[in-house]
């Protein structure tokens, strides 16, 4: 009987997901158009916001350091859940909606090429229809949207965290765009962003080379010092760079040389041992070319704290809700992007993962840094063909396709009913935060970044 009456009422989010779905493509189609990088996404970002205004949240505009992150809340008292939606886009990753072979709208141009246009539309509609729930059923409770901008450079949550955004927030659900679907269970990396620059002497490259000190010269060293390093590292680590300024004229001696390097692994200690070795790195370079060497931490996130109280209550969900359902033209679109990725031609993942078993992720999110500050959980849901990965435009094809549309359905209905669920148990609130506790053995949240730290794109 409870259980038939619990059904009941989480096919009503359902329902009227389904009703609402040509409006929140609409949305997502919007947001994909805008395509606004890490701190730009001010028409994003005031899109949902009005929306939510006028599905009757109170919203905050403009959080701590960032105008581009909002807070929306609807109803009183505990517990306090929420759901996190993401809106940035990336560089150079604008593609012809539903092409299967690459195809920039313009040239440069930025693009969602990590689908955040359906994860943040998903978790909004999922707040929306969880809220209206709330409303008809007369639940107690809050329920708080997070706009969380700049997830690509890490620091958007951070810095809400650290303005206090989630000082009263009892449960935090989190989803996105993927291959598969699951409920990760905090597989992500822990990820530390860093510039390396290094300070030489110029002079004229020919007149006068003898009175140079190349910043180039010591970049090199460093960098074939890193690319040694990476036979000595652990199979989990990641290290990946690019060189943001090595000169500008061959004829004049470079003073001032920089790379960006991205170091990850499991855990953050790890990481801290990588950055370790790779400090003595740029300082050796810097000796071996009597240059000297900086390096400076642009963003720290933490692998997610993994809470199974939440996952195995949106694992219900997922399996109640079940994967996409994919039509033929779902799938012959997957095999053509795979075909042209030179990839299996597998199609689209119609399975639901069984809880703890799913292949969670390699990359990393400033939701890592959430999961210690609050209990959180976050799902994945297919929205692009098996095999591929995101930051590409595969990914962006996707998101303003029907593949992604099918996705962000799914992952709105799983939200809104775990959103209502928590809403209806706070037992299982308590026993999340509980969970939390435990993990952090009871210590307050510590930012990787200074109390004075600004945002900035990087
Ligand atoms: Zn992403």
């Amino acid at each position: 009987m409870i259980v038939a009456l619990l059904l009941a009422q989480a096919a009503s989010t359902d329902a009227y997901l389904d009703q609402g779905r040509q409006r929140w493509e609409q949305v997502s189609r919007q947001i994909w158009e805008f395509a606004e990088t890490g701190l730009q996404e001010k028409r994003s970002a005031a899109y949902l916001e009005d929306l939510l205004e006028k599905e009757g949240f109170k919203v905050q505009r403009g959080v701590g350091q960032l105008p581009t992150a909002f807070v929306a809340t609807a109803g009183s008292g505990s517990p306090v859940v929420a759901v996190l939606a993401e809106y940035d886009a990336l560089p150079e990753l604008s593609q012809k909606a539903g092409e299967s072979s690459k195809a920039p709208t313009a040239a440069g141009a930025p693009g969602h090429g990590c689908g955040h246009n359906l994860l943040g539309t998903a978790a909004v509609a999922a707040g929306v229809a969880a809220n209206r729930a709330r409303i008809e059923r007369k639940l107690p409770g809050t329920i708080q949207i997070f706009g969380t901008p700049a997830e690509e450079i890490l620091i958007g949550k951070t810095f809400m965290i650290m303005a206090g955004a989630f000082k009263d927030t009892d449960a935090v659900l989190s989803w996105h765009p993927d291959d598969n679907n699951e409920i990760d269970p905090g597989k992500r990396t822990a990820l530390t962003a860093t510039d390396v620059e290094f300070f030489g002497k110029t002079s004229h490259a020919a007149a006068s080379p003898w009175l140079g000190r190349s910043a180039l010269d010591a970049l090199e060293v460093f960098e074939h010092s890193m690319a040694l390093m990476r036979e000595h590292i652990l199979p989990t680590a990641r290290i990946h760079r690019v060189i943001k300024n090595g000169g500008v004229v061959a004829n004049v001696i470079p003073e001032y040389a920089k790379l960006q390097m991205w170091l990850r692994d499991a855990n953050m200690s790890n990481v801290e041992e990588m950055i370790g070795r790779m400090r003595k790195a740029a300082d050796g370079a810097a000796l071996a070319t009597e240059t000297r060497a900086k390096v400076s931490v642009l963003a720290s996130v933490r692998n997610p704290i993994g809470n199974e109280v939440l996952g195995r209550l949106m694992q219900k969900e997922l399996e109640r809700v079940g994967a996409p359902r994919w039509d033929e033209s779902d799938v012959a679109f997957a095999k053509a992007l795979q075909k042209e990725l030179g990839m299996e031609q597998a199609g689209m993942d119609s399975a639901v993962a069984p809880f703890g078993r799913g292949k969670g992720s390699t990359a990393s999110s400033d939701i890592g840094e959430v999961s210690a500050a609050a209990p959180l959980a976050e799902l994945r849901v297919a929205a692009r063909p098996i095999g591929t990965a995101a930051h590409h435009w595969a990914q962006t094809a996707c998101a303003a396709h029907p593949t992604g549309g099918k996705g962000m359905l799914v992952a709105s209905k799983v939200l809104a009913a775990s959103l209502v669920d928590l809403l209806q148990d706070p037992a299982s609130v308590q026993a999340a935060k509980a969970e939390l506790a435990k993990a952090t053995k009871g210590k307050p949240y510590a930012s990787p970044l200074a109390a004075d730290a600004k945002p900035t794109v990087f």
